[in-house]
Order: structure tokens, then sequence, then C-alpha cells
């Protein structure tokens, strides 16, 4: 059971069973809190999910996206291709390590970018395309793999919204040089707080085990390395730090969850679609909404479910039918806002009229409740609500 206030249907809600309960428990009880067993397992697992032979457990999506950039050795003066139409992390990372994001425009149909823009934005400069798999679509991305091969740059795959998703049987991780997966509440498995780096480079991951903690030598491992619970010894590499790292591990607690979610990933995908068709059936033929299309080599893995007003709809419009199906105790959200309208991207000169595909899908998007036991009389009552908004709007148009 989904457990929130009575009578409220939240935009989301974690789906955590008690046997996932029993087994953070047991980590908790171990006495290796922290840089243990359990976080290799899950790195085995969620790698073996996503096509690839490397995981790389972080502490959070964003922490993967900026160790990724750096193990590429992406900086200043590097130019970066990515999408305007993304959670803001997805474009965050490039300006973390210092390096400059170049957005091309969304095709309206799939939400990601559009392949011919991608392909024409290439440059000089350009060092990296970083892909988003948007509301976990994994559409366009074997266009983007083969751009890419052409033009010998690396893809870092943004896979934090499509754990489980493929094309044509590839599946979503193992599209770039380099993928992240984040297990945030929302996601499709959590941990709380984290992330995963995937890749089939042994080199990278390394780095990237480097960055998570602290810089310490490339190779190093509980086995090799002096502790701080065994005391710690001056020859030892615990206190060695060849490069510039963080601290972006991922605790044993977090990943007893996670693993227990990833054995439970089939299930919770299939939960997830059955809610997106009982949506697809109620909406998908109202006059203003539009559905989501997935392509017919398309498998998703449902992120969020959101629906787009028709053309004629303002986003003032939008925002009002967001409000009243707040004040009808339904969440609901305008996924997502243009990244290159944040005020600290408009500082860097980037502005309205800029990618308006991407501005005019962006100002009438609804996110509705989306989450594993949504059930049907929910679901009843979200598009009921949703439906009663809209004739409100006409009503009030004339
Ligand atoms: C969730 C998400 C991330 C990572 O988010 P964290 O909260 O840092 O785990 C990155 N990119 C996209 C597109 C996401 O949806």
């Amino acid at each position: 059971m989904a457990k929130h206030t009575f009578g409220e249907i939240p935009l989301s809600s974690p789906d955590i069973t008690e046997h996932e309960e029993r087994l953070v428990l047991q980590a908790l009880r171990s006495p290796r809190l922290s840089i243990g067993p359990v976080v290799e397992q899950f790195e085995k697992a969620l790698a073996a999910r996503a096509g690839c032979t490397q995981g790389v457990a972080v502490n959070s999506g964003t922490s993967g996206l900026h160790i990724a950039l750096k193990a590429l050795n992406i900086g200043p003066g590097d130019e970066v291709i990515t999408t305007p139409f993304s959670f803001v992390a997805s474009a965050n990372c490039i300006l973390m390590v210092g390096a400059t994001p170049k957005f091309v425009d969304i095709d309206p149909r799939t939400l990601n970018m559009d392949p011919a823009k991608l392909e024409a934005a290439i440059g000089p400069r350009t060092k990296a395309i970083l892909a988003v798999e948007t509301f976990g679509n994994p559409a366009h991305m074997d266009a983007y793999a083969a751009i890419a091969a052409r033009h010998e740059i690396p893809i870092i795959e943004d896979c934090c919204e499509a754990l489980g998703a493929s094309v044509r049987g590839r599946v979503a991780g193992s599209f770039g040089r380099i993928g992240v997966f984040g297990f945030y509440p929302n996601k499709q498995i959590t941990t709380g707080e984290g992330g995963m780096v995937v890749t089939n480079d042994e080199r990278l991951a390394d780095m990237c085990r480097s960055l998570r903690n602290q810089g310490r030598p490339m190779g190093w491992t509980t086995q090799t390395a002096a502790e701080p619970s065994h005391g710690g010894t001056p020859t030892g590499s615990w206190l060695r730090h060849e490069r510039l790292g963080y601290n972006y591990r991922m605790s044993e607690l977090n990943a007893a969850l996670g693993l227990a979610q990833t054995h439970r990933l089939d299930e919770i995908i299939a939960k997830r679609q059955n809610v997106a068709n009982a949506y697809m059936q109620r909406l998908g033929t109202h006059r203003d909404l539009i559905v989501p299309t997935i392509d017919e080599d398309v498998n998703m893995s449902w992120f969020v479910f959101v629906v787009r007003l028709a053309p004629s709809y303002t986003s003032q419009e939008r925002d009002r039918i967001i409000k009243g199906l707040r004040a009808h105790d339904i969440g609901a959200s305008d996924y997502f806002p243009c990244i290159h309208l944040q005020p600290h991207f408009r500082e860097l000169g980037f502005g309205p009229g800029m990618f308006p595909i991407c501005e005019s899908v962006s100002n009438r998007t609804i996110a509705l409740p989306f989450f594993n036991n949504l059930g049907e009389r929910e679901i009843d009552l979200v598009c009921g609500t949703l439906e009663l908004m809209l004739s409100r709007e006409n009503l009030q148009r004339g």
C-alpha cells in the first residue's frame, strides 16, 4: 500500500518491502557500514542490468555525472552537447568541470534531442555528447551512438530516468562510453540517495573509483590498503591521494536497499507499465491532451507520466490546472522547466527563443501522480479531476 495522508494522491511514493527493510537493518548491524561487500554486490548486479561489466556506486546521480566527466578529462575549453529539456543536473555537471554546455533542441514527439540538430551542432571543440533518456524513453539513443562513432567522440549517457529501458534489445546504460544512474526516491529503484556509474572500460571505472574515494590510488581496495578500522599504517594507502578526489561513496545501508530493489526490477517496471497503460487508455483520446508517443522499437521504463496540453494552451493556463489539481490533493508538477532559462544559465547568455520546441513543450507539460502502487481508483480520480480542470479552463475562455 502507498503510505500517504488519507485522501491525498502524491506525485510519487516509494515502494519498499518488509524484506528490503530487514536487509537494510542487517547491513546496519554488520561491522562494515561503508566500503564493504554489499556495495560491491550492488555494483555487479546493477551493472549487469545495464549491459555493462563495471559499476561504481556513488552517493547521487549528480556525483556520478560529475566524476564521469572528470574521468573523461573534460574541462575548461571543452564543449559538451546536451539537451535543454531535462533535470538540471544533466547540464550542471558540465559547468561543474568548467566546460561549456551546447544545447540542441528536442524532437517534440520523443522529447529527446533531435538527432539531426545534434549532428549539426558538433564542432571542433565538441568533446562529448551528454545524452539523456528523458522520462525513461530511450528513443534515438542508437542514432546518437552512430553519430558519436562517426565523429569519434564519446557519449556520456545520463540514464538516471531510464533503468531497464531498451531500444531493439540494447539496454539503457550500454549506449555510451560511460553511463550514470540515479536512485533518488522517485526513480524506478531507490537507495534513499545514490547513483551508479556504469561502463565496460575497466580503466575508466577505476578512475571513477579513485575520484569517488578522495583520489586514493587506482586499484585501491579494502584488501590491499590499510584502512582506519584496522588502525591504518604509515605505509598503507588510506592516506595516499594521487589526485583531487571527492567523497562520493555510497554506504552499505543504501547499497542493501539498492541491491534488493534491483532484484525486483522486472516487477517494478511491469507495475509502472500498467499504471502508464491505465493513464493512456483514460486520457489518450481527450482532445486537449497529448499523451506520450512510444516508438515501436522502444521498451519504456516509465519514470514519470507526463501529459502535454494542446498547443492553444498557455503556460499560465497550465499552471492554473496544476494548482487546481493540488487544491484537490492531487500531486502535479511542471516537469521540466527549460534548463537554459534557469537563472545561472541565463547569466551565461542563454535566453528565451533559443530552443523554441523545448520552450513550447515545457510550457504545456503536466506530470501526474505516478508510482508502482498507484491504484485504478486513484488513477480514475486523477483523470476525472484533470478533465474537470480542463473543462473549467474551456468555460473561462468562452
Ligand atoms: C535524477 C536525475 C539525476 C540525478 O539526480 P540525483 O538527485 O543527483 O540523484 C540526473 N539527471 C537526470 C536526468 C535525473 O532525472
